[in-house]
């Protein structure tokens, strides 16, 4: 794990402003600030995970409580039962900008099909 601070770690602590919708002991969820559809949220990690590619062993009930955050997420939002996508970039070829493990929750209208760039 990076002891590095990340722009999503800032939100995080409360230094940047976001809208959080999520917050514990673990994950935080926030609002995309560019959102791609009608709802897209964000699901992080509290600690720094840099990208999949550092994914601990131990880190496996801490990802999986990022899809049950999701789901919860999707389900307040109104958009489980029309169904999602939850993407999750990883480096360069994945076009991730930020270095802090984000699970994209998209939805609220059809998103056509993947990879079409
Ligand atoms: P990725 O390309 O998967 O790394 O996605 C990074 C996402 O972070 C993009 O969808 C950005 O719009 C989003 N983003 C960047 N800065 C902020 C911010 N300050 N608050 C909320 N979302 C942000």
């Amino acid at each position: 794990m990076s002891n590095e601070e990340t722009l999503f770690s800032k939100i995080v602590k409360g230094e940047i402003p976001a809208d959080i919708l999520f917050q514990d002991d673990r994950v935080t969820a926030f609002r995309d600030i560019n959102p791609q559809a009608p709802t897209h949220i964000l699901i992080i990690p509290n600690k720094i995970i840099p990208t999949v590619n550092d994914i601990g062993e131990t880190d496996e009930a801490l990802i999986g409580y990022m899809f049950i955050v999701a789901r919860n997420l999707a389900k307040e939002e109104g958009i489980a039962e029309d169904g999602y996508r939850l993407l999750i970039n990883c480096g360069s070829h994945g076009h991730q900008e930020v270095y802090h493990l984000h699970m994209h929750l998209v939805g609220g209208r059809p998103l056509g099909r993947m990879l079409k760039g």
